[in-house]
């Protein structure tokens, strides 16, 4: 059912509401038996032009809040704030707060969602207020609250707070999502010591970052970071083959580190070992290039055989263009000229496009983001794999 197919049974269900409501009231005022129709065929007569936003309005004009109607008019209220016209989600859920009869229980549950209408509208200092209200006393609403709540503060960037109601969040809910979410507060702690050279801090805070969520590649790579810097190449290693069983779809941007790492303490053999057992498991094109660049040092003949048979098995416009520079190397007059020519155009080609992309709503762009631009979940952007990719 459509937004507006709702508004439309929510139409008239709000009617039903009235006659019940009505006939549950022993002795209706002549003002109120004289109002109600009238408004209702004016909301009627706006549905019927196609004007149902005005409908709406007039309709939510024509009732007074009962018990009756008090579940309508809160899921009415919810879908304005979800079309973007928050101040009439205000205006209803504000109404409803003012009924003289409303439970306690009620009284909570549109408090959420007018701190969800204050949050829509930017006003986070209102909304923060009306949480911790609510939450300051134990209610069957917690989780609701705590959720808001770590919304809340991920939007102001106030990591602390997200993480410490987060934590807490945890305890009581435990999801996969919300620890890996969890990580990325943390990681974004440690990011901001790292900036300030507060190593011990940073190290602190991606140790964190993997105890919440043992997966959390962004951790591994920043304290394989940190161990680079210290020059504790050992260390570095470690944190960075583990990120094969975190998840190898982040391998090929692991790869220069490790050679770099491996390159500083024990020379290339257990580094070639590594790509070499994974290529069996996860081939991409970076690994390749990896691979070929050197198997080339000792024998170029065997690397460009072993890029023709990868790129058969596993076919990338990069292990493409990577064939092509090797024999560029070895070509000369027009056949070089030819080949520079193909590989420009490649060049072209693959620098336009984009390297990255979100695995739950599809944005994709050149840079690798923590938090996804689009849809702002976490660690959900990821190298692109396949022909054009990796
Ligand atoms: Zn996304």
């Amino acid at each position: 059912m459509t937004e507006w197919g709702l508004f439309a049974v929510l139409f008239i269900a709000l009617f039903i509401g009235w006659v019940l409501g009505r006939r549950r009231t022993p002795e209706p005022t002549k003002k109120e038996l004289k109002k109600v129709p009238n408004d209702y065929f004016r909301g009627l007569n706006h549905l019927l032009n196609g004007q149902q936003s005005e409908a709406i309005d007039a309709f939510v004009d024509s009732l007074e809040v009962n018990s009756d109607t008090f579940d309508i008019h809160l899921t009415l209220g919810n879908l304005f704030r979800k079309k973007g016209e928050i101040q009439k989600a205000i205006n209803i859920h504000q109404s409803l707060l003012a009924r003289p009869d409303i439970s306690p229980r009620d009284t909570r549950l549109v408090q959420l969602e007018l701190a969800s209408d204050f949050m829509s509208a930017g006003l986070l200092d209102r909304a923060e207020r009306l949480l911790l209200n609510i939450a300051s006393r134990k209610t069957e609403f917690q989780k609701e609250i705590f959720t808001l709540l770590v919304d809340l503060y991920e939007f102001e960037q106030s990591w602390d707070k997200a993480i410490k109601i987060g934590h807490q969040l945890q305890l009581d809910y435990p999801t996969k999502k919300q620890a890996q979410r969890l990580a990325h507060f943390h990681c974004e702690l440690a990011e901001e010591a790292s900036r300030k050279e507060l190593w011990p801090k940073a190290y602190q805070q991606y140790k964190e970052a993997i105890e919440a969520d043992s997966d959390c590649v962004r951790a591994s790579m920043g304290l394989a970071d940190l161990y680079m810097f210290q020059r504790r190449y050992r260390d570095a290693i470690k944190e960075l083959k583990a990120i094969a069983d975190q998840d190898h779809e982040f391998l090929p941007v692991i790869i220069p580190k490790l050679k770099e790492s491996y390159q500083s303490v024990w020379g290339s053999g257990g580094y070639i070992k590594f790509l070499q057992e994974q290529l069996n498991k996860h081939p991409s094109a970076t690994l390749i290039r990896a691979l070929t660049e050197h198997y080339a040092h000792d024998d170029k003949e065997f690397a460009e055989q072993f890029i023709i048979d990868q790129l058969r098995a596993h076919p990338t416009i990069k292990g493409f263009q990577e064939l092509i520079d090797m024999q560029r190397a070895d070509a000369q007059g027009h056949d070089l000229e030819n080949l520079s020519v193909l590989y420009g155009l490649i060049e072209q080609l693959t620098s336009s496009k984009p390297k990255h992309r979100c695995r739950q709503c599809g944005f994709a762009g050149l840079q690798l983001h923590w938090q996804c631009p689009s849809c702002k979940s976490w660690g959900t952007v990821k190298p692109i794999h396949g022909l054009e990719g990796e």
